[in-house]
């Protein structure tokens, strides 16, 4: 997840309007871009964008809500659209727990839910990183959501060199090692 993408355009319309920014202000610094916004006039108001989440690592379903705000944008065609832009000094609340699956249906609060999920979520990414993207990764979550790793099939070296990984303080008690 990265939530400082600049999200897709909503309300397209072809109008030549000089209360927008070009394309190129978006990749500037975010108190630059508000700061040429307000001043030209293509601030159109503070926002909030709720991303539906469903981590591949359950069958969970969360609405997050970032905070930002809406900004006219032209592009080279003179097309206007409206874009929102995440405020990176907010941070990304909780939402609405839209499904809770078995393994975390006992999280009666949005918080604390959307946090379980979320760490479960980047330990199995940061293994992934760890172990290398090339190399095969079966993984799954026992009962108690500890992430199982099975290296039945990988070579000795490449099955020891990932079983030297659950000792790192990040994965130790967190991960186990099948085969
Ligand atoms: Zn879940």
């Amino acid at each position: 997840m990265n939530f400082s993408v600049i999200q897709p355009g909503i309300k397209p319309a072809i109008i030549n309007d000089s209360s927008a920014l070009t394309d190129d202000w978006f990749s500037r610094p975010y108190d630059e871009l508000l700061a040429e916004a307000t001043r030209v006039g293509a601030l159109v108001g503070s926002a909030e964008h709720i991303t539906r989440w469903s981590p591949d690592t359950c069958k969970c379903k969360l609405d997050q809500i970032s905070h930002g705000v809406t900004i006219r944008v032209i592009d080279n065609k003179k097309q206007i659209r409206e874009i929102f832009v995440v405020d990176p000094t907010k941070n990304i609340t909780e939402g609405e727990s839209i499904n809770l699956c078995p393994s975390h249906a006992h999280l009666l609060f949005p918080k604390d839910h959307f946090d379980v999920v979320l760490e479960e979520n980047q330990r199995k990414n940061r293994f992934q990183a760890a172990i290398g993207y090339d190399l095969p990764y079966k993984w799954s979550f026992d009962v108690n959501r500890i992430l199982v790793v099975d290296v039945n099939g990988l070579t000795p070296l490449i099955a020891n060199a990932i079983r030297s990984l659950v000792n790192d303080p990040q994965f130790k008690n967190k991960v186990i090692i099948n085969g």
